[in-house]
């Protein structure tokens, strides 16, 4: 076994010392006063130990992190429905591109682009009696934790700025892939990006994934067919227009999210978990990628 802390120490040194960490994201303002200095690290192996450097107990917003469990809640509750009304492509485009929509007939490219993920979110208004509610205790079961919150301030700010996500929406309606009111259903979306998580909570709500379906608490959340799924879907579609980047780089299934957070694992050995506010021109966190890169290099351990 690579000495995880030593190298969790060594990534920590060479990636505070960069001098461009990028730009904190200013379109949902509420995120434009983060400090971009801050940099957390934490691992999580299959085995249970745990490894952390940095601001990895500080909450975040997760931002588009949460559509990967938005997306495992709707398997889990309505199973291969989903693929009637969302595709499995890399788009090849930003994560709020509104143009492949429209010539795919209002079928978003995948569930991890801003589109795919409104439908995901419309299908669980449908399906849970108390949306938000059951979503963020789903949330907070995955990870053993029920001091996870919402971001009251962060899901506001978005909905106020939200333009391309309202443009999203209403075209999803007008091609009728979208059940329930717009409004509705943005509301369950930004809530559920503005859900605020550190980087060890983010490691452990991740785990199922890791773990052929089962979470920290040892529950089934997902079949292993399904837990392999969706680690394809973040391979392929987890980094929007720097999908192939994050594949040729760190080489992990992965997701990012525009707070500066980043979620990779490797079944049946870890999940990682880095938080660097910076983004770079695509959106994800520009230290959280450099690190990534170093750790899966130094130990390596990626599945490739
Ligand atoms: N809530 C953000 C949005 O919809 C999420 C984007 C992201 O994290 N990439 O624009």
């Amino acid at each position: 076994m690579p000495n995880f802390q030593a190298i969790l120490n060594t990534i920590y040194n060479d990636t505070v010392k960069a001098t461009d960490k990028g730009n904190v994201a200013t379109y949902i303002p509420e995120l434009a006063h983060i400090d971009k200095n801050n940099f957390g690290m934490h691992l999580k192996t299959i085995d249970g130990k745990v490894y952390g450097i940095g601001n990895y107990n500080t909450k975040f917003s997760i931002q588009s992190i949460s559509k990967v469990l938005a997306l495992s809640k709707a398997m889990s509750l309505i199973g291969n429905d989903i693929w009637k009304r969302v595709d499995v492509e890399p788009s090849g485009h930003p994560f709020n591109q509104l143009a492949l929509l429209e010539i795919n007939d209002g079928i978003p490219r995948n569930p991890l682009i801003n589109a795919g993920a409104i439908v995901i979110a419309d299908i669980l208004v449908s399906n849970l009696e108390n949306p938000k509610a059951d979503f963020l205790n789903y949330v907070r079961e995955l990870t053993g934790d029920q001091s996870i919150q919402f971001n009251e301030k962060v899901a506001h700010s978005e909905r106020e700025t939200g333009f391309r996500n309202f443009a999203a929406a209403n075209l999803l309606k007008s091609f009728k892939n979208l059940n329930n009111p717009v409004d509705e259903v943005l509301d369950f979306y930004f809530h559920q990006c503005a859900i605020e998580m550190t980087c060890s909570q983010l490691s452990k709500s991740f785990f199922f994934l890791a773990n052929k379906g089962k979470c920290v608490l040892n529950k089934t959340r997902l079949t292993k067919t399904q837990a392999k799924r969706i680690n394809a879907i973040m391979l392929t579609c987890g980094f929007y227009d720097e999908a192939g980047e994050f594949a040729f780089e760190v080489g992990l299934p992965g997701k990012s999210g525009v707070g500066g957070g980043i979620v990779a694992l490797l079944p049946d050995h870890f999940v990682i978990t880095t938080w660097a506010p910076g983004l770079n021109k695509k959106g994800n966190s520009k230290l959280g990628m450099f690190a990534l890169e170093q750790f899966t290099t130094k130990t390596n351990l990626s599945i490739f």
